[in-house]
């Protein structure tokens, strides 16, 4: 039997080239104003008001190094999806995004003011600002987290808008209101799945495979979307789940199946499918291999095969051997199976409107339902 190898390396991060050159833009700026005009928005590609922005290394500051070197701590892509390789790059998105170096420094200022002083003083206590956000146990991160994050709600709903209290807010009544709804289905509480567990609000960006896309807001940050028992139903990268169907034989058409309710039983139906096929697949490759490797074992001792036992497949255990390049994102769900949704559950929040993340292009994201804004 052919050996079943995942044959693709795990993260293709690396295959998109950083950007590195401000001409790169992709956010709609304000229109420039004739030169002869004093403009509040200078040309974005004119070098004497975005040094830095153009890959111009002597305009970058020790402030911006040091920035750049948080961002590397913090797990932060650009919004679509690309890490920032050099300074420049960052810098670039960065100046895309806030504007100028001054405006950016001015947001940055009065967001880091924001983050300080904000508390609520309620029935169970002071509850601060930090307290909701990420990166609680580093007030640097955290900094730098709020600035981009306060950015986009401010996009998203209005420049004078209170960012803080739009966080305070938490999930949106409409989608509490759903979730209760959903518990109290007679065909949810028929299964006994009415206990499943949400995760709800949280004001940051995007994520991608645990880093945060930059210059984005999470429906997570709107109150909109909700994860359920997301430690047991999975998020994969498009690629990820791309080598699951190649290694079980199978392509799931995920893309447009959600209008009707056959639509989403047929889904679930598939995915379950899939997951079925994988842990058997990975099972039986497992064995496979360790049968091999005891047959091995004797030829090895017997004629002493040094060559054999260099071999980096020969030491590897035998679920990395099978998952190869994929091990880091798949293993975790190897044994366990990576859905474990009930369809009764499903259908019910297909019913109450929700729009579920094993739907979207980039990822596939089982435990993710959101409404419509
Ligand atoms: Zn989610």
């Amino acid at each position: 039997m052919a050996s079943l190898r995942f044959p693709d390396p795990l993260c293709r991060f690396h295959r998109f080239p950083g950007i590195d050159s401000g001409t790169l833009c992709r956010q709609a700026s304000p229109a420039p104003g004739p030169v002869e005009r004093l403009s509040l928005w200078p040309d974005l590609y004119d070098p004497r008001f975005f040094p830095a922005a153009l890959g111009l290394s002597d305009a970058i500051t020790a402030a911006d190094r040091a920035e750049f070197a948080v961002i590397g701590k913090m797990g932060a892509l650009d919004r679509h999806g690309r890490p920032y390789h050099t300074v420049n790059s960052y810098l670039s998105d960065r100046t895309c995004y806030f504007g100028s170096p001054f405006a950016y420094a001015a947001f940055a200022a009065e967001s880091d003011a924001e983050l300080g002083r904000t508390r609520w003083i309620g029935k169970r206590g002071i509850r601060t600002l930090g307290s909701m956000l990420e990166f609680g146990k580093h007030i640097e991160r955290q900094r730098i987290f709020y600035r981009w994050v306060r950015k986009a709600y401010k996009n998203k709903y209005g420049h004078d808008k209170n960012v803080p209290e739009l966080i305070r807010r938490g999930m949106s009544d409409e989608l509490a209101k759903k979730i209760a709804e959903v518990r109290g289905s007679i065909r949810v509480r028929r299964a006994h799945e009415q206990h499943f567990k949400t995760g709800g609000f949280n004001p940051r960006p995007v994520k991608l495979c645990g880093c945060y896309r930059l210059g984005t807001l999470s429906k997570h940050a709107t109150g909109m979307a909700v994860d359920i028992d997301d430690t047991a139903n999975a998020q994969f990268k498009a690629e990820d789940w791309q080598s699951i169907e190649e290694f079980v034989g199978r392509r799931v058409m995920r893309f447009g199946r959600w209008k009707s309710e056959s639509d989403a039983e047929a889904l679930w139906t598939d995915i379950r499918e899939v997951n079925d096929l994988f842990m058997k697949r990975v099972a039986s490759e497992v064995r496979r291999i360790e049968r091999e490797r005891n047959e091995r074992k004797v030829e090895v001792a017997t004629a002493q095969g040094a060559a054999m036992a260099a071999d980096p497949s020969w030491v590897a255990p035998p679920l990395h051997a099978v998952l190869g390049e994929r091990f880091q994102a798949l293993s975790p769900w190897a044994h366990r199976g990576f859905f474990h949704l009930p369809l009764e559950l499903v259908l019910e929040l297909h019913f109450r409107g929700f729009v579920w993340g094993a739907t979207f292009h980039d990822n596939v994201d089982l435990h993710h339902f959101e409404l419509e804004e």
